[in-house]
């Protein structure tokens, strides 16, 4: 069993821990905390050991009658691998620590691209076997990487062009916004996420512009792909529908946007109402001569999740993409499809 340690236990370490425990080979040994929040809290009823992130913050756990397990220090030295769900900018500097204790880890997109390899494991699992230290690209550079890969093996692809229409927070960030108004952000273009794209995809001409609007829910992404070649839009639709993290949303669904997607996620009992595959409308995916046009929408606090655990296991197994993909989907599942004749691979029965 791989032993794996989660420091920072928010939107994303929480998710994390969750897909680590549901994994075969894997194990949860404890996640790392500040506080004894409300997150503390429910870690400790899902049965995670908590370690105290800051040593000098441990008796604030006891304090609030929550028993801690050690310290950070002490969740490094046990692990295979620690997963840094910290704040942006923190997972580097808890990076010292981590080699002092010749562990590897896994961050997240919110750090500069020099703290790890870069990694989406549809587009570049095999580019990090043997490295220390990967990064997972942010939610909205996950979002990109699943569409271009495809696109970029089958056809080539010229040059992409992408507007983020980007949630101001996440549900639980209350000081975030804009709470009434639509704000570019950066207002320079390109924005920062087309360079982010290039990590993974090098050689990809990219240019991104992206704005905030007063939503919690998702990302909403226009895009806009030229590409080497002329397909059919069935054509590529196909191809977008048959990519095991993406969800070409049907007509007949009567989906129009990030409220009728999570309340889908709900219905079908996905805990938090998790979303992790690409949203993307089946209607939208168009093909103008080279150009392909789609929107897709995004769940920013869950589609980096399954990429994580793959992240894990090309650190330290032989497992290729495709076993890793297919073991991670399968615990947490990952994979919607629709049972509507439009939106999926299978048909409606009689019986359904
Ligand atoms: P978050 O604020 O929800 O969670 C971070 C957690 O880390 C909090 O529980 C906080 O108390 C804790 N923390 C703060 N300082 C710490 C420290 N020194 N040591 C340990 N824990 C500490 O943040 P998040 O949204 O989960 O983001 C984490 C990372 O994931 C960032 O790099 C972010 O850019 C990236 N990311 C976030 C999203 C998103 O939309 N939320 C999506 C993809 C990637």
């Amino acid at each position: 069993m791989i032993q794996v340690g989660v420091n920072g236990y928010g939107t994303i370490g929480k998710r994390v821990a969750d897909a680590v425990a549901a994994q075969p080979d894997m194990e949860v040994v404890g996640v790392a905390k500040t506080s004894p929040n409300y997150e503390a809290e429910t870690a400790v009823r899902r049965g995670y050991d908590l370690y105290a992130a800051i040593p000098e913050r441990a008796s604030a756990f006891a304090d609030a009658g929550i028993d801690v397990a050690g310290e950070l220090a002490d969740l490094v030295d046990a692990v295979d691998v620690v997963v840094d769900c910290t704040p942006s900018g923190i997972g580097a500097e808890n990076r010292e620590l981590y080699e002092a204790h010749d562990t590897p880890a896994v961050f997240q997109g919110g750090e500069d691209a020099d703290v790890g390899v870069s990694f989406n494991a549809r587009s570049n699992f095999e580019e990090v076997k043997d490295a220390d230290y990967v990064r997972v690209v942010s939610c909205n550079t996950t979002g990109l990487s699943r569409i271009i890969a495809p696109l970029e093996e089958e056809y080539g692809v010229e040059k992409v062009r992408a507007t983020l229409i980007r949630r101001g927070g996440d549900p639980g960030e209350t000081s975030r916004g804009p709470i009434n108004d639509v704000i570019p952000d950066p207002v320079e273009i390109p924005s920062h996420h087309g360079p982010d794209v290039t990590e993974i995809f090098p050689d990809v001409d990219i240019d991104t512009q992206a704005l905030k609007a007063p939503t919690t829910l998702m990302h909403t992404h226009s895009l806009n792909v030229t590409l080497e070649a002329e397909p059919e839009t069935e054509t590529v639709r196909d191809l977008i529908a048959g990519q095991d993290r993406v969800f070409t949303i049907p007509e007949t669904a009567d989906i129009d946007g990030a409220g009728a997607l999570k309340q889908y996620a709900l219905d079908l009992g996905r805990s938090r109402g998790d979303l992790w595959e690409n949203c993307v409308w089946a209607e939208s995916i168009s093909m103008e001569g080279a150009d392909l046009y789609l929107f897709q929408n995004i769940h920013q606090e869950s589609d980096v999740v399954p990429e994580n655990v793959d992240a894990i296991r090309a650190i330290l197994t032989d497992e290729s993409a495709a076993e890793s993909t297919a073991k991670t989907d399968e615990a947490m599942g990952v994979g919607l499809e629709s049972l509507f004749a439009d939106g999926g691979r299978e048909q409606l029965t009689a019986d359904d």
